[in-house]
Order: structure tokens, then C-alpha cells, then sequence
């Protein structure tokens, strides 16, 4: 394949020097490290040939990656935008403030901040300003469907700070009487709500009663949901929540990265201090929790949030939220046990012990025949994270290929010839019969070359080497 010409393809002509520069590089990383360029473009090939179905991935338009591979990455710029400790910064002042408008814009905040690392950076430096050693936290358990950074145990958060865990009903949904009982009884600083796996949608406003009974500060972490509160497919937190945060990276199509929002509490005092969370939260991600920002991912977190704005993601939001649930309702036609019933958001949780094999063989088996899920533990789970007795679906990136629900149910029924096929040998080991696994790769791969990744260049590759046509 050619770097050179794929990337001719996308845009003629292409003789503006942020093209010209990315042509270059790519031909240089060729010249340079073919071991490493090998192994990228495999990995371009993978990602096109198979069938994503994990909850947190998406697609970052190759914009976007236009942006975080840039050369404004070479830029040093502690500090906020006209307030640098670096001469050099003039561009990336602008860029930074227009990737600070845009996310206002599509959240409906008052307040953002572009620069922390990651959504987990973003968390911490949340915690880190409003918190002392030893404050108490609430958050969702990890195995009810939180997130480490809601102060689970193996966790900075949960070894610097008090973590209390509410978890989940019966049916599967939070339990809102129990988080309410648990606030009272201690008094938690900070109620996190948000999560990485729970298919439902979330109630905010009732999270923010729960808090201002006991005087919490509510922060709502929605890195999973992130484009779905963007397009109004789930309710927004910006103004339930005094704090939201969100990773870049999963829904909201950006590059690695975390976001900071704040809607109606951003001017408020933080309780018992002379400070504005606004004021509080700057000081928070710098210079408390981190150094210099990433400015190559603030221009690609400034691309990804006019991007969200746009009539096509909209489309896109609302094709997620119809796949899954109609992914949901055809893998129970078929007999599997779908947590909760259903789902109102992009995830699909499933119960795979109660179909005869654990979490990890049927991730393995799946991802044997191009299918890719992750192996997640299900409420009240009693085998150990690295087997799980639950798989976590989402449909991100079936929809971003343009699938619609009429065909989940081609995606449903590959996902059962393969489970129903697994001979599980033990907890972590299988058989799947030969035929039946490429029989399904095959349907696999024409899925694939069917709905091909959008902005994308195909990607061949041969059997021997890459070729790279001189320019
Ligand atoms: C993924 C996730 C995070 C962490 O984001 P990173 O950017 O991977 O650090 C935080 N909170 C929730 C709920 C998540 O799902």
C-alpha cells in the first residue's frame, strides 16, 4: 500500500503544509522504523476488518488524528491561554480557546477545561482540589458498573480517599433509596455518579437532591455517554451536576484526552471556602494534578467538538441508541440473558455463564472469528475480573459504519453461531470447530467490506512488504 496516494485520495490537492507535513511523516516513519510502521498499518487493517462491538471504542474522524499528530505537539505551554510560562504560544492560545468555546457550545456549559490527560487526569484533578486525604467519597461499585476513578480499592482514589460503593437493585438499576441511606450515614464530601458499564439512563436531577440533602458536591463522570448528552439522546448533567467529566476519546470520537464542564454551579462558591469552582477547578488540573497539556490533543479535542455539533453526528447518536436496543431485543429473542432487560444508552450487557461459558471464553471465541467485545463482571459475579461471567456490547462503532438496526440482526446471529458453537473445556480455555469459525470470518469480513470505515483509507496488505511509491 502507499501512504503517499491514500492520503492523495482523501483531499486533492493537498498542498497545505499541515498535509504536506503528514504525508511526510508517514513516509519518514516508513523509511525510518518499518518494523514500527509495519506493525501500525497492521493495526489499521485490523481495526478495518473487524467487527468493534467494545462499549468504549469509536472512530476518530482521521481530522481529528490530523490534529493530535500535528506539529503544534511541539509546543511547551504551561498555564492557560495568555497566561503562559513559555514564550511560543500565540497559536496555540487561539487553538486552545476555540477547543474551550466549542466544548461550552455542545454541552450547554458555562465553564470547560480542554487540558486534562485523560478522563481518568480529569477525575483526579476533581478530587485533588476539592478534597483532603481521607474525605469521603460515593461512588458506583466497579462491579456494579463504576469506574476505578469512583473509588474503588486497587485505586489512588480509593487508597487517598474514604470510598463508600451503592450499587444496584434487583432489577439491575441503581438503587436510589440506597444511595440516599448511604449518604446520610457518611456524609460524603464528594457523590460520584456515572458509570462504565450500566445500560440505563442515568437520573441526575435525583443524584443533585440526593447531594444537596447532605451537602455533597455532585460530580457526574459521563465519558461513556458523552455523545448521547451532547445530541440530547440522554439527559444532560451540565446543570444537575456541580462538575462534569468526560473522557475524549470514547464517544465523543476525539483523541485521548479527558474534558472538565460546568454548567449553572460554575460561579458558586465551593462550600466552606471564598473560591469559585471555576476558579477552584483552573487551579485543579493545573498547576495541582498536572504540567504542560497536550497541545496536539487539545486542536483534535477542538476538531472532535465541532464535529459533535454537526446534523451527521446527530444521525449518528441517535442510530447508536436504535442499534443497541434493538441488538438487546435480538440477542433475547435468541436466549441470552440481557441484563436489565434492555438497554436506553449504546451498551448491551450479557450473562454468558448463564449460556454455559464464562466472560473470557466467549470474548476470545468471538474475537477468534474478527468479533470484538469486552469480558466485564456482571453484578454479584463469582468468578475474578480476568473471567468474568458477563460480555459488555456497545454499538458505537457499528453505527459509525453506517449500520442501522436492520442489520443487528446479521450481527446478532453471528455473535450466536459463534457462542452457540464454543465447546467451553474450562473457565478460560474452548474449542471452537474450524468450520464455524471461518465460516463466521468470512461473514465477518463482508460485514466489513460492506460498511467500510468511514474517512478511511482501505488498507491492503500484501504479503511481503510495504511499498511506498516515491512521490
Ligand atoms: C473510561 C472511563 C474513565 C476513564 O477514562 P480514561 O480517559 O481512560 O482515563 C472514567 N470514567 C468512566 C465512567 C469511564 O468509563
Amino acid at each position: 500500500m502507499s501512504p503517499t496516494s491514500n492520503l492523495r485520495r482523501l483531499r486533492q490537492p493537498v498542498d497545505a503544509a499541515p498535509s504536506v507535513l503528514a504525508e511526510h511523516a508517514v513516509r519518514s516513519l516508513y523509511e525510518e522504523d518499518p518494523e514500527l510502521y509495519r506493525l501500525l498499518a497492521e493495526d489499521l487493517h485490523a481495526q478495518s476488518n473487524s467487527l468493534a462491538m467494545v462499549a468504549s471504542t469509536t472512530l476518530a474522524p482521521p481530522s481529528v488524528l490530523a490534529c493530535a499528530g500535528s506539529a503544534l505537539s511541539n509546543i511547551t505551554a504551561e498555564g492557560y491561554p495568555g497566561r503562559r510560562f513559555h514564550a511560543g504560544c500565540g497559536v496555540l492560545d487561539d487553538v486552545e480557546r476555540i477547543a474551550v468555546e466549542r466544548a461550552k457550545l455542545a454541552f450547554g456549559a458555562e465553564y470547560a477545561n480542554v487540558q486534562p490527560h485523560s478522563g481518568s487526569a480529569a477525575n483526579l484533578a476533581v478530587y485533588f482540589g476539592l478534597l483532603a486525604p481521607g474525605d469521603t467519597i460515593l461512588g458506583l461499585g466497579l462491579d456494579n458498573g463504576g469506574h476505578l476513578t469512583h473509588g474503588s480499592p486497587v485505586s489512588v482514589t480509593g487508597k487517598y480517599f474514604t470510598a463508600v460503593e451503592y450499587g444496584l437493585d434487583g432489577a439491575g438499576r441503581i438503587d436510589y433509596g440506597r444511595v440516599a441511606e448511604l449518604a446520610h450515614r457518611h456524609q460524603p464530601k464528594i457523590l460520584v455518579c456515572g458509570a462504565s458499564a450500566y445500560p440505563r439512563e442515568l437520573d441526575f436531577a435525583r443524584f443533585r437532591e440526593i447531594a444537596d440533602e447532605v451537602g455533597a458536591i455532585l460530580l457526574a463522570d459521563i465519558s461513556h455517554i458523552a455523545g448521547l448528552v451532547a445530541t440530547g439522546e440522554h439527559v444532560s448533567p451540565i446543570d444537575h451536576a456541580h462538575i462534569t467529566t468526560t473522557s475524549t476519546y470514547k464517544q465523543l470520537c476525539g483523541p485521548r484526552g479527558g474534558l472538565i464542564l460546568m454548567g449553572r454551579d460554575a460561579d458558586a462558591y465551593v462550600p466552606g471556602t471564598k473560591r469559585t469552582f471555576r476558579a477552584n477547578l483552573q487551579r485543579s488540573v493545573f498547576p495541582l494534578a498536572q504540567g504542560t497539556p497536550n497541545p496536539g490533543s487539545i486542536a483534535a479535542k477542538a476538531r472532535a467538538m465541532q464535529y459533535v455539533m454537526s446534523p451527521e453526528f446527530h444521525a449518528l447518536t441517535r442510530r447508536i441508541t436504535t442499534d443497541a436496543s434493538t441488538l438487546a431485543a435480538q440477542l433475547g429473542d435468541l436466549g441470552y440473558r440481557v441484563l436489565t432487560g434492555g438497554t436506553d444508552n449504546h451498551m448491551v450487557l450479557l450473562d454468558v455463564l448463564a449460556a454455559g461459558m464464562t466472560g473470557t471464553v466467549a470474548e476470545q471465541a468471538l474475537e477468534s472469528c474478527g468479533i470484538l467485545v469486552n469480558k466485564n463482571r456482571i453484578p454479584w459475579d463469582t468468578k475474578p475480573p480476568q473471567v468474568a461471567s458477563g460480555l459488555r456490547l456497545g454499538t458505537n462503532t457499528l453505527a459509525t459504519r453506517g449500520m442501522t438496526p436492520a442489520d443487528m440482526g446479521r450481527c446478532a446471529e453471528l455473535f450466536d453461531t459463534v457462542l452457540g458453537a464454543v465447546e467451553p473445556l474450562s473457565d478460560t480455555e474452548y474449542r471452537l470447530p474450524e468450520r464455524v469459525r471461518s465460516r463466521v470470518a468470512a461473514t465477518v469480513a463482508e460485514l466489513c467490506a460492506q460498511f467500510p470505515l468511514p474517512g478511511y483509507p482501505s488498507v491492503d496488505l500484501p504479503e511481503h512488504d510495504l511499498v511506498v511509491e516515491a512521490s
